[in-house]
């Protein structure tokens, strides 16, 4: 007789994230027994942080556009966008009471802005279609056919697996990686978990740093020679942040170290803004001319300082180094503070429906798979829509109708 630490389910899966819960959802209530199973106290603690600064779920652009931004991944993550669209995505909200706005941007938020009450609800709907969840049980390897525990609960067997373990960034929140020796030693292909959407590292000076950390620079582009990254940037102690940054921090991180050009008036071309430049009256101190005429902040006066010996009084010289201040940047910001990460379970380690060809019967969804993408609602997306594939891989293999 097994004994209560000994389990056995249909359908396991470990990890309740996003990824983890939209697979117990899609697996719930077509006559299997679904557990959830996770390391942490509590669902869903990343999808909680994500709600912090206003959970973006998705983005309303045109799908070649959306599918673009999954750079390399692109035709792998279209395959599952066809099953669960940004559309799809939206319609699920809504049925979890939280009903979804387009922002300005394109981007795709709750009404309530925050994660709260959608995890809610969506815990609410799995418990009522009898999906069962352990939590503080940390996954730690197979023992033969079966799935090892450390807590109350030491082994388990199941007929499928969907495994949702997430990446490798802010590991406090439960995705610490801590099982990619587990898959490595099953012949899985993982790629090296690399920070994205991160900060970069950039020595200032003191006196700078102190002055300028935490504050935003709005209306800016950065370029890495290519086309230009319109946004935000914020001056961090470190270095840099902020929507601009992490839209270019995937190219930036492959060619470290690297001098990143700042352009501080996109708007304006460098003929248009040396005209604008040469007008200045004479007596009319530079740092006042640029912050009163041209509208450029008294920060972005600060970095012109900061980045050259001499900021330079004619109009030509001045407007080149306006459009074109040099960043240089060492490396990124540590893994355990990036938004997101790179790397993971390489797409030739899983078949078309996401389950490992090393080790049939696991299935793997979300951020622990190599795909990668900027912030924008992309990531959600991403890993909400490799649940679904994961979960009809699920089914097709238990022989029921996906
Ligand atoms: C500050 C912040 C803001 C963000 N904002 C957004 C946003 O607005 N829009 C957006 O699209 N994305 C955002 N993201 C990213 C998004 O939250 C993640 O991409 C997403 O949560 C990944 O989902 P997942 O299910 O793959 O993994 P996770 O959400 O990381 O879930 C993995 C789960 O697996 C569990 N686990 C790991 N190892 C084990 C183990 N061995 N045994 C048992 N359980 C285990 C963990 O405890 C965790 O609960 C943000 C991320 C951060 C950090």
């Amino acid at each position: 007789m097994p004994g209560v630490s000994e389990i056995s389910t249909d359908i396991a899966i470990i990890g309740a994230g996003p990824a983890g819960l939209m697979a117990a959802e899609r697996l719930s209530g077509r006559g299997f027994k679904v557990t959830v199973f996770d390391a942490m106290a509590t669902p869903g603690r990343k999808f909680l942080m994500a709600g912090r600064g206003g959970l973006n779920l998705t983005h309303s652009e045109p799908l070649p556009k959306f599918i673009a931004r999954y750079g390399g991944r692109s035709a792998q993550v279209a395959s599952w966008l066809e099953r669960f669209s940004p559309e799809d995505l939206r319609k699920w909200a809504d049925g979890l009471g939280a009903e979804t706005f387009v922002g300005s941007s394109g981007r795709v938020f709750p009404k309530a802005m925050k994660a709260s009450g959608l995890l809610r609800n969506w815990l609410r709907r799995l418990d009522e279609r009898g999906v069962v969840f352990h939590l503080r049980q940390r996954w730690t390897g197979f023992d033969g056919e079966r799935l090892q525990f450390d807590g109350e609960i030491r082994s388990v067997a199941a007929r499928a697996t969907v495994l949702a373990l997430g990446g490798a960034s802010w590991p406090k929140l439960g995705s610490d990686a801590a099982w990619v020796p587990i898959l490595e030693a099953r012949g899985v292909d993982i790629r090296p978990f690399q920070p994205a959407n991160s900060g970069f590292e950039i020595t200032w000076s003191a006196h700078f740093r102190d002055r300028a950390a935490g504050q935003p620079l709005k209306n800016i582009a950065l370029s890495l020679g290519g086309d230009p990254v319109p946004g935000e940037m914020v001056v961090t102690r470190h270095g840099i942040e902020g929507g601009a940054v992490y839209a270019i921090s995937a190219a930036l991180r492959d060619r470290l170290p690297a001098v990143l050009t700042l352009d501080l008036k996109p708007q304006m071309d460098v003929a248009a803004l040396a005209a604008r430049l040469a007008a200045r009256r004479k007596g009319r101190s530079l740092s006042a001319w640029l912050t009163g005429e041209l509208n450029l902040s008294p920060l972005a006066y600060s970095l012109l300082r900061e980045t050259t010996d001499v900021v330079p009084d004619e109009a030509g010289a001045l407007a080149r180094l306006i459009k074109a201040v040099p960043l240089p940047v060492q490396r990124t910001r540590p893994i355990a503070e990036a938004i997101s990460s790179a790397g993971g379970i390489g797409f030739d380690a899983v078949n078309g429906d996401l389950m490992l060809r090393a080790v049939p019967g696991i299935f793997v969804a979300g951020e622990m798979l190599d795909w990668e993408a900027p912030t924008g609602g992309y990531l959600l997306q991403g890993c909400l829509s490799a649940a679904v594939v994961a979960a009809d891989g699920v089914l097709k293999r238990l022989g029921s109708e996906a």
